[in-house]
Parts: C-alpha cells; structure tokens; sequence
C-alpha cells in the first residue's frame, strides 16, 4: 500500500491524500486553499481513480473535487449531508470564483450524481477494500475515513475531540491501524475552556448592544453559524440575533439531516427564535440597530459579511467577533492582526472593537496528543493540514515520545 499527500503537506488548505492498493487507488479529498488565489492539490488523472472519498463540506477538502468529473465518473462516497452541502457549497464557490475555475455546474451536478451516501460506521467495500466513516465531530456530517486493504489507514480530515452545543466529539476510541494520516491544526496550542468562551462572547455582545452598537460575527454557513445561534439562544439572550447568507440554506438542510447534530431539538428551538435576514433594505436597516448578525463568509472572504464588516467597522460603538481560524492571505486575518479590512486592494479603516473568541471546531494539541496516545499499535502517523513549522513541531516531540511520526510534504509518497 502506497500513500501520497497531494495538497495540505505543511500548509492548511488543498487537501488531497491518495492511496493506492495493488489495482485500486482511492482519493481522499480534494480540496482547494481559501486564500486569494485559487491553488489545487497535485493532479491525478480521473481515469485512475478507482474511488473518490470525502470526510466533510468544507471548500479545502471539496474545491476541487468536481475537476475530476470533466473527463471522469469516479464513484462518490460521503455521508448524505456531506453530499447536500458539497453541493451548495460547490455552486456558492462557482458564483464567486467561477471565471477562475475549470468546471462548471455540469461537473458538480455529475459529482452529485455519481454520488452514494454512507452512514457512519456502515463498512461499504470499493474493489475489495474495506471502508467505513467514524464521526470526526469538526462539522455536522464530517467523518473520519478507515480503509483496510493490505495495510489499514485511518484519515481523521478535521477532527475534533471537544464537544460542541451543535455536535458529539469524535471519539478516542479508534480501530488499530498501520498509518494515521492526521491533520495538526493545532499542533502547539490548546483552546481555553470552551464554556468560557461562550461568556465571553455573550458578554462582549451584551456590552456593545448595551451601548447602543452593533455587533457582526462573521461566520462559516456550515456548523459554525448555527452553534453561534445555539449559545446566544441557550444564554437566553435578550436581543435581535439576525442570520444571514448561505447560512439559512445550511439551516434547512440540517433539520433535514438530524442524525448528524447532537441535539436536534435545541436546533429547531434556536432557529424558531432567529431572525431570518430578508434582502438588502433588512441589510441596511439591521447594520444600524442594536443587534447581533451572524452572518458568513467566516474569513470575510464574499458573502454578506464583507458589506456588513464595511458597515459595522466605521463606528466605535459597534464590535466585530472572530470565532474561528483565519486563514493567511484572508481579510479576517488583516483584521486580526493589523486591525485594518482591506478587499481588493482597498483599505478600510476599522474603529469599532475587533473580539477575538476560540470556538475552534478543531482539536487542540491536547486533544491530538490524547488521539495519538489512545492508538493501539505503532501506527506510522503521517501528519499534514498544518502550518510547517507547528507540523515539525509535533513531529519531533511525538518522535521522542516513542512514536513513529512525520510531518509530510505535498508530493510526499510513504510506503
Ligand atoms: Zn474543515
């Protein structure tokens, strides 16, 4: 069994990993980086591929899949609301990056279309070799992948082990396997006590709104929106939560697919107290009251929290909440570290107050290193979606801890 990291080899974004057994050879993701520019994982040829296999709707592990179906009808396989929100997510890049893209709406309708849904821990056979999706607990429907042919592997996409209001943790308990080939996005830090973080949300919003502001918290449609929704709900929050964007398309999705959240009833109760945003004349009347929006892109990268950031920015009294991983290259990082938003080459100078919140959907490095403590074995533990010098990192210490680590480079082939 052979494996080759084709996207995300010390970097966060493209992923892509393939593996390949005697005649089969499986492609796991195949994402693109959120940055400015579109970059893509290292290029196979459809026609080789035996399987296509996606662990979660997020555009770093999806992006790209549809490139394989211009000249190709490779199987699908994904849990059924992995496969409704590639989907949406598929048609919402081709609406703001279609000019820079090679597939059109015809590959993501064939993507669908050759599409099969699996349920979590329901072993489905590709040419002989065992699979199964264990859930990842990163976005509803995300899954870890285990393939046993020759040798087991276990992909763990973007996992995270901290429960969520929205999602169960994935799980410790793990089969045994000959590689793990495991993201590190936090490698080197771990994240505050989630609950913490909530109050201190709700606390900074409640201080703004107080005062008269406005507070916009830029979100992920998928997962991120809706457990936003859920805290201010489950804090009795006492004003206006607007949603907005792709965000409420993802909502009716999820009702449909309760299986995938921990608690769907305080989904259907949080979403019955919402208030849904209607168009631009709501757009600009709710930029001005004292509320909080929730709105995507989460890295302010497109969608209606570009206008809303513009808006809110201008004013002292309003706020500005980042709740997730900022990507280098993306407006929210400016925001974060230079305290400036800046599209397309535009500067916009920010007064209103910019929280920082870490409502990770990823495991921290205690979680990961409790992952790789509980794997029965001597598993190879091939790591990648980190940044490079965090990756090397983590791979020395786990190293002199006894394991058998690396941090992997795009192109990199491990046998
Ligand atoms: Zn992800």
């Amino acid at each position: 069994m052979q494996i080759k990291v084709l996207g995300a080899g010390g970097n966060i974004g493209n992923s892509g990993i393939l593996v390949k057994d005697d005649s089969t050879t499986i492609l796991l993701d195949y994402g693109l980086n959120p940055g400015k520019n579109i970059v893509h994982p290292l290029h196979v040829r459809p026609k080789d591929l035996t399987a296509l296999i996606t662990t979660h709707a997020h555009l770093d592990h999806i992006g790209y899949e549809p490139y394989l179906y211009i000249d190709g009808s490779v199987p699908h396989y994904a849990t059924k609301v992995t496969i409704e929100l590639t989907e949406l997510l598929l048609y919402d890049l081709l609406n703001i990056s279609g000019d820079k893209l090679p597939f059109t709406q015809q590959e993501v309708k064939k993507l669908v279309k050759m599409s099969k849904a699996i349920e979590y821990e329901e072993p489905f056979s590709i040419n002989g070799i065992e699979a199964e999706f264990l859930n990842a607990g990163h976005i509803p429907g995300s899954s870890m992948v285990y393939i046993k042919g020759s040798k087991r592997v276990l992909y763990t996409g973007d996992i995270n082990h901290i429960q969520t209001r929205l999602l169960k943790p994935a799980s410790y308990d793990l089969p045994e396997v000959d590689y793990v080939v495991s993201e590190c996005t936090y490698a080197m830090q771990d994240h505050p006590e989630r609950e913490q973080e909530e109050k201190r949300l709700i606390d900074f919003s409640n201080e703004i709104i107080e005062d008269g502001g406005t507070v916009l918290v830029p979100a992920f449609a998928v997962g991120r929106a809706q457990e936003l929704a859920e805290i201010f709900y489950s804090y009795n929050f006492k004003h206006d939560v607007y949603m907005d964007g792709m965000a409420l398309t993802v909502n009716e999705i999820l009702l449909n697919n309760p299986q995938f959240l921990r608690d769907p009833e305080l989904l259907r109760k949080t979403l019955g107290r919402l208030n849904y945003v209607n168009g631009w004349e709501e757009r600009r009347k709710i930029v001005k009251e004292p509320a909080v929006i929730i709105s995507p892109a989460g890295m302010l990268m497109g969608g209606a929290s570009v206008f809303y950031s513009k808006k809110i920015s201008k004013d002292q009294k309003n706020g500005i909440a980042i709740v997730a991983y900022q990507v280098e290259g993306t407006p929210g990082r400016s925001l974060l570290e230079e305290g400036v938003l800046n599209f397309n080459g535009n500067h916009y100078s920010v007064n209103a107050k910019v929280g920082k919140f870490d409502l990770s959907s990823h495991s921290g490095r205690s979680q990961l290193l409790q992952m790789f403590k509980s794997l029965k074995g001597s598993p190879k533990i091939i790591l990648v979606h980190g940044e490079q010098e965090s990756c090397e990192a983590l791979a020395l210490e786990l190293n002199s801890m006894g394991f058998n680590a690396t941090c992997a480079k795009t192109g990199e082939v491990i046998e």
